[in-house]
């Protein structure tokens, strides 16, 4: 049994293994770390603009982390901030507040990666009984990682989905199932 993981990959994972793919789209999404003119920034919560075209939040005392939201569709690869990206997160927060910005302490990016239909995939191929789909987890893979995990190790044991998981349709998740 083949448990595809691979993220980003996921469908390049399915070609090695003679399975069709899903037709996963990775996305690079940029953060950029600022050093910012003044203090009391750590605990700023999460802000984010009503055209949703950005967001910031408290990192250090004198520092925020600033995203464009960017979801620029790109092959599956080891991902790097583009310069464009990091001067369209500092844009949006210098239109935003007036804190003066004093310099990019860090930057990087990575890639979410969505199915077609922008649903988790989660289940046996319907073509392959021993391939199993773990992937399209988009922008929410982390917070999502406890239940998606065990309601994936639950259908890969065969195993009823239980209390935790009440009120789950794991059909929801089925890998070819387009909505
Ligand atoms: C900037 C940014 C911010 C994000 N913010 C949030 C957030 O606030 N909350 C949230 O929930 N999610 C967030 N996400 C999304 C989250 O990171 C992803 O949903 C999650 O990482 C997906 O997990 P994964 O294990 O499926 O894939 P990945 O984390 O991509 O892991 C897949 C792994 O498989 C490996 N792999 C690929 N092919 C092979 C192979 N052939 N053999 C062995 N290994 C292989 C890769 O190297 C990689 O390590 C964010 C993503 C980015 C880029």
């Amino acid at each position: 049994m083949i448990v595809n993981a691979a993220g980003a990959w996921g469908d390049d994972v399915a070609r090695r293994a003679g399975v069709a793919p899903l037709g996963l789209q990775p996305k690079r999404r940029t953060v950029v770390q600022l050093r910012v003119g003044r203090g009391g920034l750590r605990d700023v919560p999460f802000v984010t603009d009503s055209h949703e075209s950005f967001y910031f939040k408290g990192e250090g005392d004198r520092s925020v982390w600033v995203c464009p939201l960017d979801e620029t569709p790109v092959d599956p690869c080891d991902a790097a901030p583009e310069e464009i990206d990091v001067a369209t997160a500092i844009d949006r927060f210098e239109r935003a507040v007036d804190w003066p910005v004093e310099a990019v302490e860090r930057k990087w990016a990575g890639l979410r990666t969505f199915a077609p239909d922008g649903r988790m995939k989660f289940g046996f191929d319907p073509d392959e009984p021993t391939f199993f789909w773990c992937v399209g987890q988009g922008g929410m893979g982390i917070q999502t990682a406890p239940a998606a995990s065990l309601l994936c190790a639950r259908l890969i044991l065969g195993q009823p989905l239980g209390r935790e998981l009440e009120g789950i349709n794991a059909a929801d998740f089925a890998p070819r199932s387009l909505r």
